[in-house]
């Protein structure tokens, strides 16, 4: 049995996992969260906080809390509320009732979570200063947190700390894994645009191949982080589409496209590969004499962990689930995370609670593993106690 999980948050279990399945039923992309909103907006103001604010940044809100002691003091809580372009395979009873959406990431879960905390703490409200319960739209590369942010977030709502979390299946179950410093990577995506001569293909010299300077793209891009980069430092290069050519078995194709990401734990780093990957694909396609165009969609920061506000969260985990089952210097993660352009701004921490065995993120068949849900409430409600004293 865990040691420090609320017997409130508990005694409210099945409440709770009703919200998170009527979120999970009714999904919706990024910036059309429309059902978690309003839900969020009517379950806040029911169970009694002192201010609650909608559309900030398109769908999301914040929810003002002020303990029973007074205090300067602030610390935001984040949550994200948006589902993805993926058709549910669960076969659950409460499956997405939109066709090829559906919350295959968790957030419905983390939703229910940020409303149970703000249920059991505007309750008894044991804590000195404010929370802001912040709900963000758009966190799977839309641009969320920034939409939120460009909309005044931190000029109306200052916070002192920030902390979220991201249930983690595949880890152990109720487990909290953190680190301080680098935690989830920075992520830009890319487009080269490839111009060269179409013709005849049995007429090669007549031709500047936009298949082949596309193919030497790829090849030579990948001695970016072989040759270029210290190798104490992370970086990776991924193509994820190339495409030219018209169907054909004969005809020289005279443009290319290709896409793909970078990521990066450092903004240097991130400049660096950048700045190769531009002159990699412009100096391939000119020495076989064609050109090339890049454009970059920088859409997530790296996530840095504040070393300080990473302190509390693990003494906080460790009292809520045990010292033994908390990593305090977990491997970084090198998928990204749209709350690090929040925490570029304020101080933070970002935890993984281990959910078990079950599918991948962005996989058809995932679902949110309910029983992580009164682990990461209790988690948040701990941390609220001891920040804000
Ligand atoms: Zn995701
Ligand atoms: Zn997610």
């Amino acid at each position: 049995m865990l040691p420090g999980l609320l017997d409130e948050i508990i005694g409210q279990e099945e409440e709770i996992f009703a919200w998170r399945r009527a979120l999970h039923e009714n999904p919706g992309l990024g910036f059309q969260e429309t059902f978690a909103a309003e839900m969020v907006e009517q379950k806040l103001k029911e169970f009694g906080l002192d201010e609650v604010h909608t559309g900030i940044g398109g769908t999301g809100i914040v929810g003002v809390l002020r303990g029973n002691r007074p205090s300067n003091r602030a610390i935001g809580l984040r949550a994200d509320m948006d589902a993805l372009p993926i058709h549910e395979e669960t076969g659950k009873p409460y499956a997405s009732k939109v066709p090829g959406i559906m919350h295959a990431c968790g957030h419905d879960g983390h939703t229910a979570t940020l409303l149970a905390v703000a249920w059991r703490m505007a309750q008894a409200r044991d804590f000195a200063g404010t929370v802001y319960f912040i709900f963000q739209p758009a966190e799977e590369g839309l641009g969320g947190a920034l939409a939120m942010i460009e909309d005044g977030l931190f000029d109306r709502f200052p916070c002192d700390r920030l902390y979220a979390y991201h249930n983690a299946p595949g880890f152990d179950f109720g487990h909290v894994l953190t680190r301080p410093g680098r935690m989830m990577a920075g992520c830009s995506f890319f487009t080269i645009r490839v111009q060269g001569r179409g013709g005849h293909a049995g007429l090669p010299q007549t031709t500047v191949d936009a298949a082949q300077i596309s193919s030497n793209i790829v090849v030579t891009a990948q001695s970016i982080v072989a040759r270029n980069l210290n190798p104490n430092d992370a970086g990776i290069v991924s193509f994820t589409d190339v495409y030219a050519g018209t169907n054909s078995h004969n005809v020289i194709p005279d443009k290319a496209v290709l896409k793909g990401c970078l990521r990066y734990f450092e903004k240097p780093v991130g400049n660096l590969l950048k700045a190769r990957l531009e002159e990699v694909a412009k100096g391939v396609a000119l020495t076989y004499g064609g050109s090339a165009e890049i454009a970059f969609n920088d859409n997530f920061v790296p996530q840095i962990n504040d070393p300080a506000a990473t302190e509390i969260a693990l003494k906080v985990a460790a009292e809520t689930v045990g010292a033994e089952r908390v990593n305090a210097n977990i491997a970084p993660f090198t998928g990204s995370e749209d709350f690090a352009y929040m925490c570029e701004l304020v101080p933070g921490n970002y935890v993984m609670i281990g959910a078990g065995p079950g599918a991948a993120p962005h996989h058809p068949a995932f679902d949110y593993n309910d029983e992580i849900t009164s682990i990461a409430a209790s988690y948040f409600c701990r941390l609220i106690q001891t920040e804000l004293v």
